[in-house]
């Protein structure tokens, strides 16, 4: 446990994870990198290139959403000298009054039968595979995320205070009882869901999930509706399917709406969606904490169902009512597009 802060790791519990060395997914991103990785990384590559933003020194991508510059094959060309955000994956840490870890389930390499379980996540197994992520993690405390937690600790106590004037405020303990209890689930109301960003806005804005291809898939806003694009490392991408988008809730199996809901249930424990979700409420709306949770909760599970509807049409082929594969489909193609969104917080 770090010296600094702890890190609340209850919501590992009860997973499973072993990285699919085919895979790459998380490999199409740029990891922060401290400056000691810096020359590590300078060390085997000396032309090797960052950019900067915010602040920050950052590994740079290939051009065009391509991947990073040291993946080959799908396989890390640097993976003795790896940055911290690599070593961390699928290990995510949201920074806000606390810090509270949590999984990325777009990563193929964790089994999400678990959450079909319904047991609270204290109760559960300890987790299996993660030793070394969460090590790095704790490792990654450093007094500079102290200074963000007593940050977003001041922010949220401004917008507790003007929320609570206006009788809109919720403490977060509260709100996940009362949600807990009744549990969200999207309707037909809330259909349909926004499509993806489309191409032209850049492939690096685009959901991509692992579909057991070589390398990750792309959703977009094609012309007639989804499109499914297969990316290149190298950058740009090649169209697979397009198919109109799922305009109306579709059908679940009993195991594939147990996904959804065990899915829901884990996201109203996630700090960071309290804190997308305070942080984006004005005081004054006839909106409350607790409204404003369960209807994102609602528009999350349908995103879910649309994608994994749009994603077995397209790419699968099949019909009927959504299985718990499908549903798995679409909690991947979603979770790292909705972890994204800025919170109160910062992520670690
Ligand atoms: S997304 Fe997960 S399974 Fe894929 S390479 Fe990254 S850690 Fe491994
Ligand atoms: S350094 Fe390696 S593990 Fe990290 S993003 Fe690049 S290829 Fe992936």
């Amino acid at each position: 446990m770090s010296d600094l802060l702890p890190l609340d790791l209850t919501l590992l519990n009860g997973f499973e994870y072993a990285c699919r060395p085919d895979c790459g997914l998380c490999c199409y991103a740029e990891p922060r990198a401290e400056p000691a990785e810096r020359a590590r990384l300078l060390q085997i590559a000396p032309r090797v290139e960052f950019a900067r933003r915010g602040g920050s020194t950052f590994l740079r991508a290939r051009p065009d959403g391509g991947a990073c510059q040291f993946l080959a094959a799908n396989r890390c060309g640097a993976w003795s000298a790896r940055p911290g955000p690599c070593r961390q994956f699928p290990v995510t840490v949201h920074v806000g009054d606390r810090l509270q870890a949590s999984l990325v389930l777009s990563c193929p390499g964790i089994d999400l039968a678990c959450l079909a379980v319904v047991s609270p996540w204290e109760e559960r197994a300890a987790p299996r595979g993660f030793a070394a992520e969460v090590r790095t993690a704790m490792g990654r405390i450093t007094p500079a995320v102290a200074r963000t937690v007593d940050e977003a600790r001041r922010r949220r106590r401004r917008l507790r205070s003007a929320l609570t004037e206006t009788g809109q405020w919720a403490d977060e303990e509260e709100v996940r009882a009362e949600l807990r209890a009744s549990l969200p689930f999207p309707t037909a109301a809330d259909f349909p869901v926004p499509e993806p960003p489309a191409v032209g806005e850049g492939i690096a804005q685009l959901p991509l999930f692992f579909d057991g291809r070589p390398g990750p898939v792309a959703l977009a806003e094609g012309r007639d509706g989804w499109a499914f694009l297969e990316v290149r490392p190298g950058g740009g991408a090649e169209p697979l399917a397009e198919v109109p988008p799922a305009d109306q809730l579709p059908e679940l199996t009993v195991e594939g709406r147990r996904l959804l809901q065990g899915y829901l249930r884990y996201f109203l424990e996630r700090d960071a969606l309290f804190g997308t979700v305070v942080a984006e409420l004005e005081p004054g709306e006839e909106r409350t904490v607790t409204d404003e949770m369960r209807s994102e909760l609602r528009a999350i599970g349908a995103l879910v169902l649309a994608r994994a509807e749009t994603l077995r049409r397209a790419l699968r082929g099949a019909s009927g009512p959504l299985t718990g594969a499908d549903v798995v489909g679409g909690i991947r193609a979603c979770d790292q597009d909705l972890l994204d969104r800025p919170t109160w917080g910062d992520r670690l």
